[in-house]
């Protein structure tokens, strides 16, 4: 009778303990499919903020010119010799452009510099630059013309200095036409007869 109690007792252990590492078992299954299924989800979704991510700094790294961006002209004139240096400000229509967009805007130019707040173009031309002066007396005033590698003089402008008031003998150089060559020079030689 004793006997027959514990070996009951055992098959109902053993019963419970089965019962249990059925139930243990089958949960481990399915957490390992749902982690799986987590997992795959999570390696989704990395990819894709990877992608996104990719995404946004190729577009950020390629640099367009910044709205306090400047412009750097260097043009070289071949039959003078000289290169002139414009610095401007870059306008509406090049803010935001990329190098590819500002070279289109600038054909004929080399694009010797590009980042987003500094550009510099160059560019080869024929013929003198446009800073060749000559300083003529013109009806009774000081005027300046625009002189090119042929000779051909242009009225740039005439200013207010009258030839009356000055030594003879620079009434004379001004008769001949006094070059010039070069804006800052230009104004300094103006500003000693005003
Ligand atoms: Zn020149």
């Amino acid at each position: 009778m004793r006997k027959e109690w514990i070996i009951g007792i055992i098959a109902v252990i053993l019963l419970i303990i089965s019962i249990f590492l059925g139930i243990y078992v089958y949960n481990m299954k399915h957490t390992k499919d749902s982690n799986m299924l987590d997992n795959i989800q999570l390696a989704k979704i990395y990819n894709q903020n990877s992608l996104q991510n990719e995404l946004i700094s190729t577009s950020s790294l390629e640099e367009r010119i910044s709205p306090n961006g400047v412009i750097i002209e260097k043009q070289y004139f071949k039959d003078c010799d000289h290169i002139i240096r414009n610095e401007i400000p870059a306008e509406e229509n090049l803010i935001n452009c990329t190098k590819e967009e500002l070279a289109k805007k600038y054909s004929g130019w080399d694009i010797e510099e590009f980042t987003s707040n500094k550009v510099t173009v160059y560019k080869e031309s024929e013929g003198f630059c446009p800073e060749h002066y000559v300083i003529r007396e013109n009806n009774g005033v000081l005027a300046v013309y625009t002189i090119d590698k042929d000779g051909l003089e242009t009225l740039k402008q005439e200013t207010e200095i009258q030839t009356m008031y000055l030594p003879p003998e620079d009434i004379e150089k001004f008769k001949q036409g006094m070059q010039v060559v070069g804006s800052s020079q230009l104004l300094d030689v103006l500003e000693d007869f005003e």
